[in-house]
């Protein structure tokens, strides 16, 4: 496995433009995009993929952009045009049965300070545009429009709305609107977060959401910076913290082989979570290959190329360690 730094290289080598067209200037633009032809090969795929159409050009011109695209210039010299359809949350999934109680509808905030090796959404990674407040009133609107269309599942089913990601924390404000005009109409919130943000942020969160998500990865803070580009004490911390509040946590463990599947890696997770929190239910979420295609498109190093999903016997194994440890525990999320 290579060093994990080497993992966003796509990113971390491009200059990330996020476009208000009125402040454009086409003379910052290196040479090398001055040019003759653009080529729409990825357009199709991405927009049944993503919702997003992508434009993979040689070279860009006025026309071709609008408020809120991002521009991903990469260092061989190709660049990208994200045409996002709302540049603060990137998809809404409906029917989803995996990301809390019940039917839900999951909106996937845009912006993720992790890059994990294994994400199944590495389009979402990218920092949103800063929102201000007359366009939250506007998205928050019609966000909610969108949450309301599938009110009757959620009244059938104990379902309602999930804010996953990217990382919802990246977004605040945004978040706390919508969390309160669910509230106000009564809508079961979930929030879906890899614990690296704010700790008064998370802590405001916990007080508006019914439930949150928290995945617990790696304990190991060389191999968390590895796998994920960052350090894990701030999700430890914030874990702690809520558990002092006595919030409301779902833990989840993705099951990463070679990553996180270590008997060490998970002793030391039920070590972590027993002297320091109140949890004792956790979800095992096996990977999947789901999401893969994205990282040729995207033009980033796919670290799970050759990894398959964890075995049956891997998963009885990991969930019997957990059990013996007197931890409840549920496979999927
Ligand atoms: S925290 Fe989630 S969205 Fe962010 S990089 Fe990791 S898997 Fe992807």
């Amino acid at each position: 496995m290579a060093q994990h730094s080497f993992f966003k290289k796509g990113f971390e080598n491009a200059q990330n433009i996020v476009l208000n067209k009125a402040d454009l200037c086409f003379d910052d633009l290196p040479e090398e995009f001055e040019g003759k032809s653009k080529d729409m090969g990825y357009c199709l795929p991405f927009l049944i993929l993503f919702s997003i159409s992508v434009l993979r050009l040689r070279e860009v011109g006025e026309n071709d952009f609008k408020n809120g695209d991002l521009i991903v210039l990469n260092d061989d010299h190709t660049a990208m045009i994200y045409q996002v359809q709302n540049p603060y949350v990137f998809k809404i999934q409906r029917y989803s049965i995996h990301d809390g109680p019940g039917i839900r509808t999951t909106l996937f905030f845009q912006g993720c300070p992790l890059s994990c090796c294994w994400c199944h959404n590495p389009e979402s990674q990218a920092m949103p545009l800063k929102i201000n407040m007359e366009e939250m009133d506007k998205v928050a609107a019609f966000l909610m429009e969108e949450i309301e269309k599938d009110l009757i599942f959620y009244d059938d089913s104990g379902g309602g709305v999930t804010f996953s990601g990217g990382e919802p924390l990246c977004q605040p404000q945004l978040l706390f609107r919508l969390l309160d005009l669910c509230r106000e109409k009564q809508i079961h919130t979930c929030v879906d977060t890899s614990g690296y943000g704010e700790v008064k942020t998370l802590l405001k969160v916990a007080q508006k959401a019914d439930l949150i998500l928290y995945d617990i990865k790696l304990i190991d803070e060389t191999a968390h910076k590895k796998y994920t580009g960052q350090g894990v004490d701030l999700v430890l911390d914030n874990l702690k913290q809520l558990s002092k509040q006595k919030a409301a946590v779902r833990l989840r463990f993705p099951l990463i082989p070679q990553m996180t599947d270590t008997d060490e890696n998970i002793g030391r997770i039920i070590a972590f979570l027993k002297e320091n929190t109140i949890y004792r239910d956790i979800h095992i979420l096996p990977f999947h290959r789901a999401g893969q295609g994205k990282y040729e498109a995207l033009n980033i190093i796919n670290y799970m190329k050759d990894i398959q999903p964890p075995s049956d016997e891997m998963l009885a194994k990991v969930k019997e360690q957990f059990e013996s440890n007197g931890f409840s525990v549920t496979l999927g999320g």
